[in-house]
C-alpha cells in the first residue's frame, strides 16, 4: 500500500492541504485509494471516507467497480443471446 503524500500530523490529527482527515472505514478495505500514514489508513481522494458510504457505496471505490464490471460481464452475454433469439 502506498504512503499518503503531503500529509502532516498536527495536534488536531492528520491533515492534508489544511483539511483534517478521518481514517478509512471498514467498507474501504480493498480499495486502491487507501493510503497509509502514521499507522493509520486514509483515503487519497476524500477527507472523510465514512461520509462516502452513507446511503450507498462510495462512487470512487475501485474494489466496487471491479465487482460491478464483473456483474455487467455476466449480464451482457444474456442480452446478446436474447437479441440473437429475436432475430430468428
Ligand atoms: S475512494 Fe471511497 S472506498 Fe476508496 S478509500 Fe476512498 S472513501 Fe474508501
Amino acid at each position: 500500500m502506498s504512503v499518503l503524500q503531503n500529509a502532516v500530523k498536527t495536534s488536531d490529527g492528520v491533515t492534508l492541504k489544511g483539511f483534517l482527515l478521518s481514517p478509512v472505514v471498514e467498507q474501504c478495505s480493498g480499495c486502491e485509494r487507501v493510503r497509509q500514514f502514521e499507522e493509520q489508513e486514509f483515503c487519497s481522494s476524500y477527507a472523510d471516507p465514512g461520509s462516502k458510504w452513507v446511503g450507498g457505496h462510495c462512487n470512487f471505490a475501485t474494489h466496487i467497480k471491479v465487482q460491478a464490471a464483473a456483474a455487467a460481464a455476466r449480464v451482457n452475454p444474456l442480452k446478446a443471446s436474447k437479441r440473437a433469439a429475436k432475430g430468428r
